[in-house]
């Protein structure tokens, strides 16, 4: 689960985030949706201990990460990030992209680590693009072996920043079909997605950030299908 109590983040004088209050189940889908520059990505940076906040609290699991103290790695290990541009490593094998954090990070010894990433390779439908080399793959293949790196690490928690908006348009649905089938096998995720149809349909709670607030939220139901907010709207009015 995650608790996000009175975060507050700033880039010089500049106030990105203004007091966000929000809290992920254990198997919740949570998406955020709002517009360019509300701080949704600050947001997921400050959880995974990209940023620093200003002021606040985060609880993740059984981690504090506003902790000084906070062991950082075993932070990370128990968040997974896919992110809009995929960040393979270009000189490593699809299988080695999986592999190299459960040997380095987690100690597994090889033949573990490659049966896990084959598994989960498998799973997003890519076991036989194992041997390719990231740029042999098509973008939508990318995001999957992204998808696949990270659960390789077994997360507890999944961190998704717009996953599919650099995707050509005929790979976004392969790429939401494996997020939708992590959801429903019981994955705790935070989406931020402008992908409304699968906000919608997935999501267990939608957060609507404006301006470094969060303006509204609810089910999907509540907050796309009938938004009380003004700005919720009008965001939706634009991108619906
Ligand atoms: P988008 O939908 O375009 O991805 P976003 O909601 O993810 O937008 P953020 O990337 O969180 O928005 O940015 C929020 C604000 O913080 C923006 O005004 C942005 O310019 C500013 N910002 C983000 N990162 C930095 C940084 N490293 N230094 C200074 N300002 C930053
Ligand atoms: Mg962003």
């Amino acid at each position: 689960s995650v608790t996000i109590t009175n975060l507050h983040k700033s880039y010089g004088s500049v106030e990105v985030l203004k007091g966000i209050n929000m809290t992920v189940e254990p198997g919740q889908v949570v998406c955020l949706i709002g517009p360019s520059g509300s701080g949704k990505s600050t947001l997921l940076r400050c959880v995974n201990m990209l940023e620093t906040p200003n002021q606040g609290h985060i609880q993740v699991a059984n981690h504090e990460v506003t902790d000084p103290d906070v062991d950082i790695n075993a932070l990370r290990q128990t968040i997974g990030m896919v992110f809009q541009q995929f960040n393979l490593f270009p000189h490593l094998s699809v299988l080695e992209n999986c592999t190299v954090a459960q040997i380095k990070v987690l100690k597994r010894d090889k033949a573990q680590a490659r049966d896990v990433a084959l598994k989960n390779l498998a799973k997003v439908g890519l076991a036989d693009k194992a041997d390719r080399f990231p740029d042999q793959l098509s973008g939508g293949q990318q995001q999957r072996v992204a998808i696949a790196r990270a659960l390789s690490m077994d997360p507890q928690l999944m961190l998704f920043d717009e996953p599919t908006s650099a995707l050509d348009p005929e790979t976004v649905g392969d790429v939401l079909a494996i997020m939708r089938e992590l959801a429903d096998e019981g994955m705790t995720m935070l989406v931020v997605t402008h992908e409304m149809a699968f906000a919608r349909d997935v999501a267990d709670r939608v957060v609507f950030m404006d301006g470094g607030v969060v303006v509204e939220e609810g089910t999907s139901d509540q907050v796309i299908g009938n938004p009380q907010q003004p700005r919720t709207q009008d965001f939706l009015s634009r991108v619906l």
